[in-house]
């Protein structure tokens, strides 16, 4: 959460940026210290497991989101008619607000519900600091040592405008590229490393002369200068030679940047994004793994979608094992014998039934043939019939 002293305090507020350290991903803000004998502070603001904010920003982890993403639009405060603009599209007379204090406290209001449906947004926060701070400096609110001039402030919002625009236009048409590029091939069980899986999808696309928001971003759709390859038979030759090279994560300061640097780097890790069985939500699995259930705690419950999954089958799997239909018939038969008082509480048959089955369970899962587990089953009852005589 973030207040109006926030932006009003002695602090510069450099930098927010996304970062990935073995599989936590996090948010951080790096701030210049008022003292010039202290070093940069870079305080965490958000950490998870990796790709989670990828798959909120998606909605693809949740079932219902309250905050429409659209919402995104309402921290830009100067409209203008196009997508994209540049610096001169902007004018001193464009930050002229009425009341400052009052437009930054209702500012980082709007801010600060967006960032709790979609923390990712916080990658744009010292975007939003410095233009906030302009406004501060504009009015001679700020008298600190770290002033906000009119061009910093035009360029920053430059910026925050195209990066809120373009994520805007384009996060229905990403949101379906990742899915057909990574849903579908698992959905028919196709087990192709995600590299060439996206290769393969890039080349029809070309061949269909379809547009692709990520073609340009898989690194290793790439010729030897560097270009994207213009025809979908050159995509096809490079499959057997694909580059191996380490992906560089540049610094990811921009919703725009996260979204391409996330999804190149889902490819680049051989990494598939799956829907979970039991709870319909997207998971992310290395393209062979045989997973169908995420590890998110089922709701109301302490176990994941995993455990409550294995748990289903494991008793549908017994439900349908005749040995065991057979097992509880006479489990029960004894316990209503004891319950009824026809047998002393401290009678051991229980147990014994339990440790036959046990025992029968073993021989029973190990044959296939069809006549010898009725046999099986046979000698199971005359046995079991022995000991409740
Ligand atoms: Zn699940």
């Amino acid at each position: 959460m973030f207040t109006y002293d926030d932006i009003v305090g002695q602090r510069l507020l450099q930098n927010s940026f996304y970062d990935i350290d073995q599989d936590t991903e996090k948010l951080c803000l790096e701030y210049l210290p008022t003292d010039f004998s202290n070093t940069i502070e870079v305080k965490k603001i958000f950490e998870n497991e990796t790709y989670s904010l990828l798959l909120n920003l998606f909605e693809l982890d949740t079932t219902d989101s309250k905050v429409p993403f659209y919402d995104l639009k309402k921290l830009l405060f100067i409209e203008k008619e196009t997508d994209e603009i540049n610096e001169l599209d902007l004018d001193d007379i464009d930050f002229n607000i009425t009341n400052t204090k009052k437009f930054i406290e209702g500012y980082l209001k709007d801010y600060n519900i967006l960032t709790k449906a979609y923390p990712i947004v916080n990658i744009i926060f010292s975007k939003v600091w410095t233009i906030l701070k302009y406004l501060l400096c504009k009015d001679y609110i700020y008298n600190g040592i770290y002033k906000v001039d009119y061009d910093t402030a035009a360029t920053t919002y430059t910026k925050l405008y195209n990066d809120i625009n373009y994520i805007l236009n384009n996060r229905e048409k990403m949101k379906q590229e990742l899915l057909d590029i990574f849903h579908l091939f698992a959905e028919y069980k196709v087990k192709l490393p995600t590299s060439e899986v996206a290769l393969i999808y890039q080349a029809y696309n070309q061949h269909q002369k379809n547009d692709l928001i990520f073609n340009e971003l898989n690194p290793y759709i790439r010729n030897k200068g560097n270009d994207t390859l213009d025809s979908w038979k050159d995509i096809i030759n490079t499959l057997p030679s694909k580059l191996n090279a380490p992906l560089e994560f540049p610094v990811c300061d921009s919703l725009t940047k996260f979204t391409m640097q996330m999804v190149q780097l889902l490819i680049n890790n051989e990494q598939s994004i799956r829907k979970c069985k039991n709870c319909n939500r997207y998971f992310v699995v290395k393209y062979s793994s045989l997973a169908e259930y995420c590890s998110r705690n089922v709701d109301g419950t302490s176990s994941t979608c995993q455990e409550y999954a294995s748990k289903k089958t494991y008793k549908k799997r017994q439900v349908e094992n005749a040995l065991y239909q057979v097992f509880t018939t006479y489990y029960n038969r004894i316990y209503g014998r004891i319950r009824r008082g026809n047998l002393d509480k401290d009678t051991t048959l229980l147990d014994d039934i339990k440790s036959l089955h046990q025992e029968y369970a073993i021989k029973y899962n190990d044959i296939s043939d069809k006549g010898a587990k009725t046999k099986l089953i046979q000698e199971f009852i005359s046995l079991a019939e022995n000991l409740i005589k």
